[in-house]
């Protein structure tokens, strides 16, 4: 169990990458606060977690609303006495061409990846900070943390911020213990990319099969999606590692999709 005694705030936890994680979480031991939009989604994977001898609680949360994630982790410390973990997981996704990309959609997917993660990091922080006992901060980047692609303008932007908001965590929160680091995944099937295939054969003008073949799995190293099983294997990784050897860093985990 290599997160026993640690408790953990995951975001956009109810389904896809997010309950991957807190369900691998749960099982090596830690509690785990699943924070989501879709209250409902959560309470059925802390039902879940539960079943299999987990601990885990359901937690309604905006990303994107200062008030619900402070309420989010003042909840997790008044259940649990503290925060060890803490992921900006949630995300959405807008496919459009820059031309007729609106300010408002621009400004929607940019605020629940990066006002979201700002939020999250304020809350964690000043809580892990106040326990000095360290912590660990995990963003969910994506290989469009490190790349672009078109149609995806402002998922590119917000996932390439992430890493400047992730080092400079890194650099404040050494003094006091706290690592972060990003997890940039390649393609995974959850509900995120399914929504994408049909948009993007639209507006490629391309078959759903030619999407997934000759765009979002083109470049990788055998023609795979990436696993929820592999992202949750690295985040525990990440959470678990003992000293800030491993800070500031970012880890592709995409078949071979972008190398750096
Ligand atoms: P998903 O759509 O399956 O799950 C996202 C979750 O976030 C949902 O449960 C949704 O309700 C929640 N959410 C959305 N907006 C929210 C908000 N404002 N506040 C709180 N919760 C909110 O997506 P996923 O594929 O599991 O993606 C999770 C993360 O992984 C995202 O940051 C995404 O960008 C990133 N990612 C995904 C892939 C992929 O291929 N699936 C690849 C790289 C990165």
């Amino acid at each position: 169990m290599q997160l026993n005694d640690k408790t953990a705030l995951i975001t956009g936890a109810a389904g896809g990458i997010g309950r991957a994680i807190a369900e691998r979480y749960a099982r090596e031991g830690a509690r785990v606060a699943v924070a989501d939009l879709d209250l409902a989604a959560a309470e059925a994977t802390v039902e879940g977690i539960r079943h299999a001898g987990g601990q885990a609680i359901a937690l309604a949360m905006d990303v994107t609303e200062e008030a619900a994630v402070e309420a989010g982790v003042a909840a997790v410390v008044e259940r649990w006495g503290g925060l060890d973990i803490a992921i900006a997981n949630a995300g959405i996704q807008h496919i459009a061409p820059l031309h007729s990309l609106t300010f408002a959609d621009w400004r929607r997917v940019m605020a629940v990846h990066l006002d979201g993660a700002f939020l999250v990091t304020g809350a964690a922080l000043r809580q892990m900070y106040r326990q000095e006992k360290g912590g660990s901060l995990i963003y969910m980047g994506s290989v469009h943390s490190k790349l672009a692609s078109p149609l995806k303008a402002p998922y590119v932007a917000a996932k390439h911020g992430l890493l400047g908001l992730c080092r400079t965590v890194a650099k404040e929160g050494a003094a006091h213990r706290v690592r972060a680091n990003v997890i940039c995944p390649g393609f995974v099937r959850t509900p995120l990319v399914d929504r994408q295939i049909p948009e993007q054969a639209e507006a490629l003008g391309m078959t759903e099969e030619a999407v997934v073949r000759d765009v979002m799995l083109k470049d990788t190293v055998d023609g795979e999606f990436t696993t929820l099983d592999d992202i949750a294997e690295v985040a525990l990784h990440l959470a678990a590692f003992p000293t800030a050897a491993l800070t500031g860093q970012s880890v592709v985990a995409s078949h071979g999709w972008f190398m750096q």
